[in-house]
């Protein structure tokens, strides 16, 4: 418990947020090359899954998971992730669907945040245009009649940038972040990797507490004892404290990102403290509601800059004729692992134009039933993406809410019974199973009754 006497003010964990390809890698990476004391991390920071910089004696904690992670962990936990988002948006393209997207979710989870208007090195940047966009959107920025703050920057000239690292340590000042470093470690878990060199490898960012060296750890799936503690740099540390990231060595099994830690030296208390966390009990908890999002979510690969521009292209054509596809990612090379758990996480498919899957990413993908839709012909890629859509946009013939399941599972079948609450459900037809909104299974009917008598 942080009481008066017991709490220090502790640096602010950033999220950057926006659509893709509106500059967020370039812009962490900026920060990151520019800074002295983040610069020293190098190649750690994929790991972890977040870095710190010291900037006029003040520290900040920037998440910098891969790719679509850091907003599918947003949306698990949301304000337990980061104190603070910068919402960025691309002066040469306004507000897209993730821009609203990660609006949404900063409303949902009440998140602090300060926007960013990126390219405004572009020909064809207008400021303006995005600062009406976004007011449009709900968004009043300070000049346009409201409060929040915003700086037009260059994430590729660094222009700008530095007046946006103003602006996050007044909005930090603002939070007054309190912490007890006394207390036993309490966090969110960042990354999680497994290889056969250094075992299983856990980035995470604490939020409160100091987590040791020997400390007992446990989140809602994964638990173990900390063998090795490692700060942001890479070195070997004894302990780090509120709001550090930290690769931990010594759980037994992988952690899901997204998950509450809670570290210590009491197994009990550690079990009960990570019962009563409610974005560890349910995941889907905070979630955003997808539920009936008639959306395709892709993510984009293929195997150079130009094939990968084509593809783009393709996918425009298509989605500007339906609003409801999403490109949420976009990269060159083989799909890898890394590639499907954007996808699990985004709820996303992957379309590979020209590239291989490597076999790890197979087999994550048969395992997790993400679609995995790989060409060389583009116009073959382009007709498997139509096809897809067009399921995706099926409206369900009916709904029926499921109200028992009778009996034990023969093989694939199982007998259910329910109430129809929505147009018709008919014979031999095929079903999605949902709960809570998210899809947990499919399958086909194989025979109905109404009353104990078959029905068509
Ligand atoms: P993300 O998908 O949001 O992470 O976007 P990236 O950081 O990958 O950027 C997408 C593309 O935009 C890359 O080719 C970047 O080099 C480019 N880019 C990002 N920020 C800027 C910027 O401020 N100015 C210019 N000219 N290009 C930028």
């Amino acid at each position: 418990m942080v009481t008066d006497e017991t709490k220090t003010i502790r640096p602010p964990i950033i999220v950057i947020l926006g659509h893709v390809d509106h500059g967020k890698s370039t812009l962490i990476d900026h920060i990151r090359k520019t800074n002295l004391v983040a610069r020293e991390a190098g190649g750690i920071t994929q790991a972890i899954g977040a870095y710190e910089i010291v900037r006029k004696d003040k520290t900040f904690t920037f998440i910098d998971t891969p790719g679509h992670e850091a907003f599918s962990l947003m949306r698990k936990c949301g304000a337990e992730v980061a104190d603070i988002a910068i919402l960025l948006v691309a002066a040469d393209d306004g507000v897209m669907p993730q821009t609203k997207e990660a609006l949404d979710c900063i409303k949902k989870t009440n998140t602090p945040f300060i926007v960013a208007i990126n390219k405004i090195d572009v020909q064809g940047a207008n400021v303006e245009k995005t600062k009406s966009d976004l007011a449009q959107n709900g968004v009043y920025l300070e000049g346009m009649g409201g409060n929040v703050s915003w700086q037009g920057v260059s994430a590729k000239t660094g222009e700008g940038v530095e007046e946006l690292l103003d602006l996050l340590a007044l909005a930090a000042e603002v939070e007054e972040l309190t912490c007890d470093p006394k207390a036993d470690a309490e966090g969110v878990v960042l990354t999680s990797m497994q290889d056969a060199r250094s075992g299983i490898q856990v980035g995470v960012v604490i939020k409160n507490g100091t987590l040791k060296q020997s400390n007992i750890i446990k989140t809602e799936t994964a638990e173990g004892k900390i063998r090795f503690l490692k700060n942001f740099k890479g070195e070997t540390v004894q302990e780090l404290g509120p709001s550090a990231p930290a690769l931990i060595s010594g759980f037994t099994s992988l952690p899901n990102p997204g998950e509450l830690f809670a570290a210590g030296n009491d197994t009990t208390k550690l079990k009960e403290k990570i019962a009563t966390k409610e974005c560890a009990k349910s995941a889907s908890g905070k979630t955003l509601d997808t539920k009936n999002e008639k959306i395709l979510r892709l993510i984009l690969k293929a195997d150079e800059t130009g094939s990968l521009e084509a593809l783009k292209d393709v996918v425009a054509k298509i989605g500007k004729e339906k609003e409801n596809l999403h490109v949420i990612e976009a990269g060159v090379g083989n799909i890898t692992e890394n590639d499907i758990k954007a996808a699990i996480s985004g709820k996303a498919a992957v379309a590979g134009f020209n590239v291989k899957i490597d076999k790890a990413a197979k087999n994550l993908a048969a395992g997790q039933n993400v679609l995995v839709l790989t060409e060389n012909i583009i116009y073959e890629l382009e007709k498997a993406i139509q096809t897809r859509l067009k399921e995706a946009l099926r409206e369900p013939m009916g709904t029926l809410d499921v109200l028992a399941v009778f009996g034990e599972r023969k093989g694939k079948e199982q007998i259910v019974g329910g109430k129809v609450v929505m147009g018709k459900i008919m014979n031999q037809s095929a079903f999605e199973i949902q709960r809570e909104g998210e899809k947990i299974g499919e399958g086909k009917i194989l025979n109905l009754q109404m009353k104990k008598e078959d029905a068509r």
